[in-house]
């Protein structure tokens, strides 16, 4: 079966992305941020949506999801973790969970750290990683409910991953951390690279989501916390990963 993921811009900067089954004319949504623009696209396309797939309970991730459903009488995955503050789920998954879904298999990832409940999608036959706002282009979500400590070990499960792995995170908010990842490390060429990308891609409105998970390890300055230079570059030589990743995302919370 073939499938594309189409990235939809909705509310000020949030993204959702629909997993679509094009012979069938099946799709998955990933978050629910509205639901106008949504079944617009949907209805457009001639497309029966099947699940939605929750990250996180933000409403910003979720605020569609009624009217999805009384729409399409779609199905809704969530965290079993959150399922007291998600919309009412009808598949409740957990980390190293893997759950089959109209032929694609997802592995979930538990990612505390924005929220406690966060969860992260993979699915390897499309070779991508839904991480709504755990790791984000060129940095990770706020953290909200975790500590510096969970964010970390969240991110370094979703480093592992095959770097040919697209990143669909949450956000526009590519433009603004690569601009302080450079405050970091100012010398990393591979960032100032990236950022004319970035320009390029944002000056005709086009998303710079997804993102390649290889293009994250040269240029995510959260996720080069254990690196001698970034250690250098912020004057914490012999400090461990996770203090440096702590002192990112303070400076971050500054910006
Ligand atoms: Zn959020
Ligand atoms: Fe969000």
């Amino acid at each position: 079966m073939n499938y594309i993921v189409e990235t939809l811009p909705c509310l000020s900067d949030n993204y959702a992305f629909l997993i679509i089954e094009e012979e069938q004319k099946k799709a998955m949504l990933v978050d629910a941020p509205e639901s106008g623009s949504i079944m617009d696209y949907l209805d457009t396309n001639g497309l029966k949506l099947d699940y939605i797939l929750l990250t996180h309970h933000h409403d910003d991730h979720i605020l569609g999801v009624s009217d999805l459903v009384k729409t399409y009488g779609c199905k809704v995955v969530g965290a079993s973790e959150d399922e007291q503050r998600l919309p009412e789920l009808n598949m409740q998954v957990k980390g190293e969970d893997r759950i089959k879904l109209s032929n694609l298999t997802f592995e979930i990832f538990d990612v505390p750290g924005h929220t406690v409940g966060h969860i992260a999608f993979y699915c390897e036959e499309i070779g991508a990683l839904f991480s709504g706002d755990s790791l984000m282009a060129m940095g990770c979500g706020r953290l909200f409910e975790g500590t510096p400590k969970q964010m970390w070990e969240s991110l370094k499960k979703l480093m592992i991953l095959d770097p040919k792995t697209k990143i669909y995170s949450g956000h526009e908010y590519t433009e603004n951390n690569a601009r302080f990842c450079l405050t970091i490390e100012p010398e990393n060429e591979n960032i100032k690279l990236r950022i004319e990308e970035i320009k390029k891609l944002r000056s005709t409105n086009t998303p710079t989501i997804p993102s390649l998970l290889s293009d994250e390890l040269i240029t995510n300055s959260f996720l080069r916390a254990d690196l001698d230079e970034v250690k250098e570059s912020l004057n914490l030589d012999g400090h461990d990963a996770l203090e440096v990743f702590t002192e990112i995302r303070k400076r971050k919370d500054n910006f």
